[in-house]
């Protein structure tokens, strides 16, 4: 049958073909369980995903769309590795000067009227907003999407107080409504079909559960959301980029909701990482030319705002948000994790991600970067994330800043091995692998015999529960000739 999925970023549908299934009658599948400080079972959240084939099968193909197009995009431009190259060493030049560049922000944006605070963690900046919205008689404020109040528990704690926020992109809109994460960092709800939004919408907006077109479900939200806009009393964005040259926050959207809720209320609070300062507005160029092709692998974000000020008779607040990132800048082996402009390309090019959706990892980042990010946060609860990975080297090939991302989940995954002892299955068959490696002559007779053997052995004896690694996977047919073989017939 055919079915039409939402492009919850650019706002138009597409046909993809499912044959044999009923997308409408599938139950979505709920991302990992959170049990406190206790670590996330990645595993078990993404066999729940795989047992869900429409939900599967669309997101796969809905992200690889989204790579392919990024190809598209890239190659089109001759420059492309030297904008990568560039792009990378603005951004080193930034983290080596961290300090000089955020206190050169703060003085310029200060000179345009901004109120510069900085928070330490999370909850000091959940407490700055708190203050203005209190101080303003604000109980309603309206936020364009932003990871890093994710990373802050920020509705959470709005909630407590008794304030109330809105998303306006539609995507972490139908996330809030649906009382979840977002599961991708450019595409928050890229892992329900539209039957899933229609349900929620009609359950929380009221909506006709049976009509699931994407113009109407979308237009169903902005008019339930435009006269909450018109009413609030703050209006919170976050940044894409701090220009400390000019003191000016960057940001980029598709849907124009970030220009909303900065310009309509008469307070605009900017949420912002340390990492996001580039040095000269000169530089914004590299970045915004790489931004959207490395996301959505489109040529340009449909909306980029140059934020330099207040407006006449309004407020402005920039607050410069740590959280962590101090302490990651000090980590040497995944320090240039800070480099990540956020475009959720190593995701869409992930095929562990693509198979087991964003909320299976049970943290704010998912997909490559979140395997490095996460355990920054919690070494111990994001302990399993580092093995959320076939290490094929994607991710790094598509990073736009060039973060050797699948060498620090390497790293990562060595210093979980340092810290947890492996289980007795493990340890033996590494030993017994060390014994063969080190034998030459061995390990070709063993190559050869695994070769003409496994093809004929009984399935059982391959896929049983001993064999964690075949419940996944098929074993790949051997070549008929080894490379050895190959090599000694060859070797001029
Ligand atoms: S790590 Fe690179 S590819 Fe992944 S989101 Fe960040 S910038 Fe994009």
């Amino acid at each position: 049958m055919k079915r039409i999925d939402i492009d919850h970023a650019e706002g138009r549908s597409r046909r993809i073909d499912t044959p044999g299934h009923h997308p409408e009658r599938e139950a979505q599948p709920r991302g990992a369980i959170r049990r406190g400080k206790r670590p996330i079972d990645h595993a078990e959240a993404a066999e729940r995903f795989l047992a869900a084939p429409d939900h599967l099968a669309f997101h796969d193909q809905r992200l690889w769309d989204l790579r392919q197009k990024r190809d598209r995009e890239a190659f089109a431009i001759p420059e492309w590795e030297e904008l990568r190259d560039l792009a990378s060493s603005i951004k080193d030049y930034a983290l080596a000067n961290l300090d000089t560049l955020l206190e050169e922000f703060e003085r310029n944006a200060q000179a345009n009227g901004i109120t510069v605070h900085w928070a330490r963690d999370g909850a000091e900046h959940n407490r700055i907003v708190v203050e203005i919205m209190r101080r303003h008689d604000a109980p309603l404020l309206v936020k364009s999407k932003s990871m890093l109040t994710e990373e802050c528990g920020f509705r959470d704690h709005m909630q407590e107080q008794g304030l109330a926020v809105i998303e306006t992109d539609l995507g972490e809109r139908i996330q809030q409504l649906d009382n979840e994460d977002p599961s991708h960092v450019v595409v928050p709800a890229v892992h329900k079909l539209r039957a899933d939004v229609a349900a929620v919408f009609a359950k929380t907006l009221g909506t006709d559960p049976d009509n699931h077109d994407p113009a109407y479900l979308a237009e169903q939200q902005r008019e339930s959301n435009r006269p909450l806009i018109l009413g609030a009393g703050v209006g919170m964005t976050g940044a894409n980029f701090l220009v400390a040259e000019t003191g000016t926050v960057v940001v980029c959207t598709n849907e124009g909701n970030a220009d909303l809720s900065a310009n309509v209320p008469p307070v605009h609070i900017v949420s912002a990482g340390i990492e996001k300062i580039i040095p000269r507005a000169g530089d914004l160029g590299v970045f915004i030319r790489l931004l959207s092709r490395s996301a959505l692998g489109s040529p340009i974000t449909q909306y980029t705002s140059h934020f330099r000020g207040p407006r006449l008779g309004a407020e402005m607040h920039v607050i410069l948000v740590d959280n962590g990132r101090s302490a990651r800048l000090g980590m040497q082996q995944f320090r240039s994790a800070l480099k990540c402009i956020r475009c959720g390309a190593c995701m869409n090019t992930c095929p562990v991600y693509r198979r087991s959706g964003g909320l299976s990892y049970g943290a704010t980042y998912a997909g490559p970067i979140g395997l490095i990010i996460d355990p920054t946060i919690d070494q111990r609860k994001y302990s399993a994330l580092p093995y959320a990975s076939t290490l094929n080297g994607s991710c790094t090939a598509v990073c736009p800043v060039k973060i050797d991302i699948h060498q620090q989940i390497h790293a990562w995954r060595g210093i979980m091995a340092e810290q947890k002892e492996p289980s007795r299955t493990k340890r033996t068959a590494m030993k017994a692998a060390a014994l063969l490696l080190a034998h030459p002559s061995a390990y070709r007779v063993a190559v050869r015999t695994v070769g003409t053997v496994l093809p004929h052995m009984p399935r059982f004896a391959v896929y049983n529960p001993l064999n964690a690694w075949g419940r996944g996977r098929e074993v790949p047919n051997a070549p008929r000739r080894t490379f050895h073989d190959w090599y000694k017939a060859n070797r001029t």
